[in-house]
């Protein structure tokens, strides 16, 4: 319902050029919510999120340390893609503040729909929408940040484009160690909360 609600959504400009609105895919009742910035190119033909090389790195990433890919739901701050035509080609361009707050109504739906244990946020935009514009991910990176009002649990990390960007081999094997240390963290806290069920 929500879904098809945002597929009207004119709340910004960004609906003029993108193919489609990306919404959220996953268990409605899902632990674990991951936020990212934005579709990208083959997210914005698919109409689904996670689905070009960053989606991939991202859930090879999380079978690495464990966490089910099919039991986590996956969206974006911001649901329509933004980019820079370059011939044929479909650049990234980043949202501004003020699509990602109009877009925020809607990842706030999500959120209150799933009520997720935990949300990782993927990159300063995600980061910023639900944290605030002062967060800074440099300082807080990987750090479980307790009772907010999103949930009980978020986390912070890099967008896994940062990985694909990163200059050469030896960079990205270390920002690909980075990211993995931090879902270690999400994989750990999740099985906690098992645990503590359990116990009950
Ligand atoms: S980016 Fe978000 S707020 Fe803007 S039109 Fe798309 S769904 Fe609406």
């Amino acid at each position: 319902m929500l879904a098809k609600a945002a597929e009207k959504c004119r709340g910004c400009a960004l609906y003029c050029n993108a193919t489609q609105t990306v919404f959220g895919k996953g268990p409605p009742d899902a632990s674990l919510m991951f936020v990212g910035e934005q579709p990208g190119d083959q997210e914005d033909r698919a109409g689904r999120p996670f689905v070009g090389p960053s989606g991939r790195l991202l859930s090879e990433a999380m079978e690495r340390v464990g966490i089910p890919r099919d039991e986590a739901y996956v969206t974006n701050a911001v649901k329509h893609f933004k980019f820079e035509p370059r011939g044929k080609r479909r650049l990234h361009s980043k949202p501004s503040a003020r699509e990602v707050a109009a877009c925020r109504p809607w990842l706030e739906a999500e959120i209150k729909v799933v009520q997720p244990k935990m949300i990782v946020t993927l990159g300063a935009t995600a980061a910023q929408s639900l944290l605030g514009s002062a967060f800074r991910l440099t300082q807080h990176r990987g750090e479980v940040i307790r009772d907010t009002p999103w949930a009980p649990w978020v986390l912070a990390t890099v967008h896994p484009s940062a990985l694909l960007r990163a200059p050469d081999r030896d960079a990205r094997e270390r920002a690909y160690a980075e990211f993995l240390n931090d879902l270690k963290i999400v994989a750990r806290q999740l099985k906690s909360q098992t645990r503590q069920m359990a116990a009950h």
